[in-house]
């Protein structure tokens, strides 16, 4: 029976080297490979042409080179491409490539499917099937970097894991792709234009904050009522709510001295409120951050959601600014596309490997 070997890219460039030196090569030979993976994005070791012919062999004989693939493009009429990206055990997760002025975003996924529950969300209806590894993570990146040159004439420019998963909850994995992506080595991207956006899950925001990777931290909040944020987002109540949310996020910015950024989705009949609108303000007030103020995108007819009015997005905003919070409206890309915030769940027009739906509770 045939073994499958190991894909060398899930190894560090710590482990890497250490392999090089346990099979009698040269320390730098293992420079070389990782900026061939990472840098150079090569699939395979024969491309590798400034190594000896025979390390390339034994390379080959030792390892394999498994990258996730683009299945399929759509594009939207504002721009916005959503990608179906095909891994390499046959499952599919989605990326998002917006441009937005001199800015172009790539959103991308961290794991298949999500264990947490957020009602507004189209994936929390998709069983989490696994987590990306970190290969699987940069490889969106790379997607995204080339469809930037090739459709957009331009660089990519913002990275944020704000596809499929929760960040937190794949933290080796996504730590291990945000080093390749930040080394010089690798793409050599800054952090500062890397963000991770988490449900809000105060023991790992925490952690995040002692290890800190340089990259900004965003929070999907959508309420700052404990009762109606627990109903959108059952994570809160499981976490000691939002207070325990408020003094992670307290320790981030103490440990960091970077700003967090609130997503705050306005629904209709929901947080459509006076009351809203001053318990957000009370919560903003505590922690150093900005708010981003989120059209709702319904992800179909059954949906139990809706956007609210646009009177309350002015209003939003017109508060919190008055109070010294900075709020903006955000224009929500690839909404026709099911590309939108809250709107990744697998919806191809041809049959993909679709991921399986959770059993209603
Ligand atoms: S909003 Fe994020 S954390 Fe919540 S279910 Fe959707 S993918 Fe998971």
């Amino acid at each position: 029976m045939q073994t499958r070997k190991p894909d060398i890219r899930s190894l560090s460039r710590e482990e890497l080297t250490q392999w090089f030196e346990q099979n009698g090569e040269k320390p730098y030979r293992a420079k070389q490979v990782y900026e061939w993976l990472w840098n150079k994005n090569a699939d395979s070791f024969d491309r590798m042409t400034n190594l000896p012919k025979d390390l390339r062999r034994r390379l080959a004989e030792n390892f394999s080179i498994s990258k996730a693939g683009l299945q399929q493009i759509r594009r939207s009429a504002d721009g916005t491409l959503k990608n179906a990206v095909g891994l390499p055990d046959g499952l599919v997760v989605e990326s998002v490539v917006i441009p937005s002025g001199k800015r172009l975003t790539v959103c991308v996924s961290s794991q298949v499917g999500c264990s947490l529950d957020c009602t507004f969300c189209a994936t929390a209806r998709l069983k989490r099937m696994r987590n990306l590894s970190a290969g699987e993570i940069v490889d969106q990146v790379w997607q995204a970097r080339e469809q930037a040159a090739e459709n957009f004439d331009g660089r990519l420019t913002n990275i944020v894991f704000m596809g499929m998963g929760e960040p937190l909850l794949n933290y080796d994995n996504v730590m291990q792709a945000i080093r390749i992506m930040t080394d010089p080595k690798g793409l050599g991207l800054s952090p500062k234009r890397i963000t991770i956006s988490t449900a809000g899950i105060p023991k790992m925001i925490k952690r995040l904050a002692d290890e800190d990777p340089g990259t900004g931290l965003a929070v999907s909040l959508h309420s700052a009522e404990d009762e109606v944020r627990s109903r959108l987002m059952p994570v809160n109540a499981r976490t000691g709510g939002l207070e325990a949310l408020a003094e992670a996020l307290q320790y981030w910015y103490r440990k960091t001295g970077r700003k967090i950024t609130f997503e705050y989705l306005i629904l209709k009949g929901i947080n459509d409120n006076d009351g809203a609108i001053r318990a957000l303000i009370r919560y903003a007030s505590r922690i150093p951050s900005k708010v981003n103020l989120i059209r709702y995108n319904p992800a179909d007819s059954f949906d139990p959601y809706q956007n609210a009015d646009e009177e309350w997005f002015e209003k939003y905003r017109n508060e919190l600014t008055r109070r010294g919070i900075t709020a903006t409206i955000r224009h929500s890309a690839g909404s026709d596309i099911e590309a939108a915030c809250g709107q990744l769940a697998g919806k191809w027009e041809t049959d993909l490997p679709s991921i399986p739906h959770k059993k209603l509770k």
